[in-house]
């Protein structure tokens, strides 16, 4: 049994990793400061004594004696992220410093849940991890893609200066239950609106592209990656390389929640990203052939199931 600290683990893709790594036999602590996370993640976890929830935000140092560190606090969403984006760097920049400084002290490995959004607005296609990226350093994406940047100059640092066992990983677009319903984000907006029968808010033409992974793949390579060995470090994409128009996602959407929601086109936002798709040869090379096992329309099944269950018992989200 190992115990492990997950930072961000009430959020969406924090709490799947604490109920993976409980399943697994595993003693887990979970921090956040619920900025975005909810507690609603993590209920059915709370009277699991090898489960512990610690109120903390980790911009501010924390002290404990665990054997893995899992760094995902840092708000995703580009509309949470840019709300207060002098606290997304803070969140990015000394998190990273606080889970590094401790990973150090207490011997610990560390992950940092770095993002696609270092590669910016890729002029390289598909995405390979020695890509420098194309990635505006003033704009309004930049306090969360230039936090990530600098998470991940410090991951380097520490481990080439002070020898700390690291782990870099770039996720690519996520999606899956747990997801927040008013997160913004393109997945949760689509299947909410198709859902309530309201608008579907495409921004711009809808022929930018992402690439998107269900949450359970995603989930298999951070523990995959943990569990390789100290001279594996990263950066590697976990992503799906399954590559869609917004439109698409919206088509495929509408056609699978049977909705009579419009399509409606409103201005794309500063800096948003053409295209997007991952190169995950890395990562099979190193995780033992990994590969995303879940396609679109299933992944996107049990994510409309689970937000149809919040509307239909109209669970509140803070
Ligand atoms: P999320 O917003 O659901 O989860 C983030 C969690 O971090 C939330 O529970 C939030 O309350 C917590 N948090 C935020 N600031 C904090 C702070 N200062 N102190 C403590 N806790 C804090 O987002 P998610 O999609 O689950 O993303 C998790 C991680 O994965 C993030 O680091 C994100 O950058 C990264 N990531 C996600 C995606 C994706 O598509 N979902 C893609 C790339 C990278
Ligand atoms: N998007 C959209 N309508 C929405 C939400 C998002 O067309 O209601 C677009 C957004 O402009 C972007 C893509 O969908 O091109 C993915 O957006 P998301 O915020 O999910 O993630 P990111 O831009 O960080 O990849």
């Amino acid at each position: 049994m190992k115990r492990i600290l997950v930072t961000g683990g009430a959020g969406f893709i924090g709490s799947h990793l604490c109920q993976r790594l409980l399943n697994e036999g595993n003693e887990v602590i979970c921090l956040d400061n619920f900025f975005t996370g909810s507690k609603r993640n993590i209920v059915h976890m709370l009277n699991n004594p090898f489960f512990e929830f610690i109120r903390h935000d980790v911009t501010q140092p924390f002290f404990i004696e665990v054997d893995e560190i899992y760094n995902l606090a840092c708000p995703a969403s580009p509309i949470h992220y840019q709300y207060n984006p002098i606290k997304t760097v803070k969140t990015s920049v000394m998190g990273a410093i606080n889970m590094l400084g401790l990973a150090k002290r207490i011997k610990a490995k560390v992950l940092q849940a770095s993002t696609s959004e270092v590669y910016g607005d890729p002029h390289i296609h598909p995405q390979k991890e020695d890509y420098w990226g194309n990635v505006n350093p003033i704009g309004v994406r930049s306090c969360y893609d230039e936090g990530k940047r600098c998470s991940e100059t410090l991951f380097m640092d520490y481990h080439h200066q002070n020898k700390v066992r690291i782990k870099i990983i770039r996720i690519f677009n996520t999606y899956g239950p747990n997801m927040h319903p008013n997160d913004g984000r393109v997945v949760s907006n689509f299947i909410m609106q198709a859902l309530r029968g309201e608008d579907i808010t495409i921004y711009g033409k809808g022929n930018q592209t992402r690439s998107f992974q269900y949450v359970d793949d995603l989930v298999e390579g951070m523990i995959r990656m943990m569990n390789t060995g100290d001279d594996i470090i990263g950066p590697v994409n976990i992503g799906n390389p399954g590559e869609f128009t917004i439109k698409e996602l919206a088509e495929i959407i509408l056609k699978m929640t049977n909705s009579k929601s419009k399509i409606i086109y409103l201005p794309l936002p500063q800096d948003d990203p053409i295209q997007r798709k991952p190169d995950i040869s890395y990562a099979k090379e190193i995780l033992d052939n990994w590969e995303p096992k879940i396609n679109l329309e299933s992944g996107l099944l049990k994510t409309i199931n689970y937000f149809n269950k919040i509307i239909t018992e109209d669970i509140k989200f803070a």
